[in-house]
């Protein structure tokens, strides 16, 4: 027997439709790239994002199309993330720290139709815009002078477009809505496609109670880019509930993010460890200088957050890490480390050190763990490589035959990082089975810098791995072995890199090797040059 509830699909004009209507007075707060600050309402943001979706599709955006934003976090960024989706078409956040070869194959592989550009970031276009094939490009203005000739403005685009004869997407909910490409640790980047369906309960949940606990009456600052798995769905869930939105533009220094938690009087900010470290040293060096106390959270995730920062934050300044576990492809909520009953009654010196790991599965999302004897038991000590189902995790990736085996035949995705779970279900991450370098917040390919190194004329062999950086949290260094005869020296090796990597890829240093340790299949054996490197700081 069928229920018999309505067929009520979840779709993203949904959430814009219930901020218009109930929170049309709520403000959103944007850093400008002049550091000046833009407020407006969601009366406004609603108007003009409806207005663009008009404009889009005069413009020949038809559902399914895709749509590429190469923007900072602010409120035109904002307007797209409904603009798009809300005629069917996708939105496809780019990453801007990506190198121009990367953003080149990413957007010809996504096949875009339209790519919005902030004008500050038309000097990384222009590295690229030559090899990409996109109808129209639309610059959004920030009053520095006019636009190149050729492109459409943001705001004459937007003029174009009426409001009032715009229909929203109102089809199927498994329609694709967002995409964004994950760093290929192995070949090349992947697209992940989301659906409104899945934008929608991720929205839901990551408010949840036992999370972030997002409700109406927060401030929320995401410092998490708007390129980076849609900002962890925060605009999308703030938006859903009618949160205050307060964009830094790009503005990431510390000093500038304390100013605006303080005069916005945030309640919520999202980023990785890199960004907090950078802050807990501000406010170490200089106490009592700013007034925190509105912040009730500050999310974390992307790496491991160190215990010590979590208890420096806690101890020193009275504000609380929530750490949590996410992927592109798990949209990105896996796993949120609340504090059980039981734990929150346990000593500190235990509440801390579970504080430190990843924390419980978010509600529908299910885990578990494999390793060469099956699944793993949750005894806190057996490893095993994490395996994730649920609403808003990938089932494929984009257009790409060769998935790597990154989904089960019984319907799981593997994650390749290596974790332990405990047997009330709080994971901690261990390892990554892959080699990649996560270099504040941004994976860096070890394979991708080393092919390029060995194509240098003075280098037979060359293999990337993680130091520890206390800014970075991580940064590459490559061991190489020398041609006979041969020399190099480190200038000659990054100009030789420069072209085609984005600059922070480039080896934080280089050490001259006999030879590189090698496995018994011999693949380079990353652990013993990690090992071997461990207390080279960067
Ligand atoms: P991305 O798809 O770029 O967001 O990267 C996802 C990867 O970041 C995961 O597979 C983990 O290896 C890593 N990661 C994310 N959150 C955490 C965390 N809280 N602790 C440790 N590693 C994390």
């Amino acid at each position: 027997m069928k229920g018999l509830m309505m067929d009520f699909h979840l779709t993203v004009p949904v959430i814009l439709r219930r901020a218009e209507t109930l929170c049309a007075n709520k403000t959103i707060v944007t850093r400008l790239p002049d550091k000046s600050i833009h407020r407006y309402t969601y009366r406004e943001m609603a108007t003009r994002s409806k207005q663009l979706s008009a404009a889009l599709k005069k413009l020949g955006v038809s559902e399914g199309d895709r749509v590429a934003t190469l923007c900072w976090n602010h409120y035109q960024h904002l307007e797209i993330y409904f603009a798009v989706p809300g005629i069917g078409a996708v939105l496809h956040t780019l990453n801007l720290r990506l190198s121009p070869d990367d953003l080149t194959y990413i957007v010809n592989h996504a096949e875009d139709k339209v790519i919005i550009v902030d004008q500050v970031l038309l000097p990384l276009f222009d590295k690229f815009k030559d090899r990409i094939k996109v109808s129209h490009v639309v610059v959004i203005e920030n009053g520095t002078g006019p636009i190149p000739a050729g492109y459409t403005g943001y705001e004459s685009l937007l003029s174009s477009g009426d409001a009032s004869t715009f229909t929203p997407f109102s089809g199927d909910e498994n329609t694709a809505a967002a995409m964004c490409y994950t760093s290929g640790t192995t070949g090349q980047p992947k697209g992940v496609l989301y659906s409104h369906r899945s934008i929608v309960l991720h929205s839901m949940l990551s408010a949840f109670t036992d999370g972030m606990a997002i409700g109406e009456a927060d401030v929320v600052l995401p410092v998490v880019p708007m390129f980076h798995v849609n900002a962890w769905g925060l605009p999308f869930t703030c938006t859903m509930l009618g949160c205050t939105q307060v964009f830094p533009g790009p503005h990431l220094d510390p000093a500038s993010l304390l100013e605006l938690y303080e005069t916005e009087k945030v309640t919520l900010t999202a980023g990785v460890p890199t960004i907090w470290m950078g802050i807990l040293n501000v406010l170490d060096a200089n106490p009592g200088k700013y007034n925190l106390s509105s912040i009730r959270c500050m999310l974390v995730g992307g790496s491991a957050a160190p215990r010590s920062m979590i208890v420096g934050y806690q101890e020193r300044h009275n504000l609380r890490i929530l750490h949590a576990w996410g992927m592109t492809e798990t949209s990105p909520l896996g796993s949120i480390c609340g504090l059980t009953a039981e734990l929150r009654k346990a000593a500190p010196e235990v509440q801390y050190t579970y504080r430190a790991k990843q924390g419980v599965a978010a509600p529908l999302v299910e885990m578990r763990a494999r390793n060469e004897n099956g699944i793993v038991p949750w005894d806190g000590t057996t490893m095993g490589e994490l395996e994730v189902r649920g609403p808003w995790i990938s089932s494929a990736y984009y257009n790409t035959p060769d998935d790597e085996g990154k989904f089960t035949a019984d319907g799981w995705f593997r994650t390749g990082d290596i974790v332990t779970l405990e047997a009330n279900g709080y994971i901690e991450i261990k390892d990554r089975s892959k080699d990649v370098i996560k270099s504040g917040g941004e994976w860096i390919s070890s394979v991708q810098l080393e092919g390029a190194l060995m194509g240098h004329p003075a280098v037979a062999e060359a293999a990337v791995f993680a130091i520890p950086s206390e800014k970075w949290m991580e940064r590459p260094m490559a061991a190489i072995v020398l041609k006979e005869g041969k020399s190099v020296t480190v200038e000659e090796l990054n100009t030789f890199l420069e072209p085609h990597f984005a600059k922070f890829w480039l080896p934080e240093a280089y050490e001259t090797v006999k030879e590189i340790p090698k496995t018994s299949v011999g693949k380079f054996k990353k652990s013993t040059l990690r090992e071997m490197f461990r207390n080279y700081k960067a």
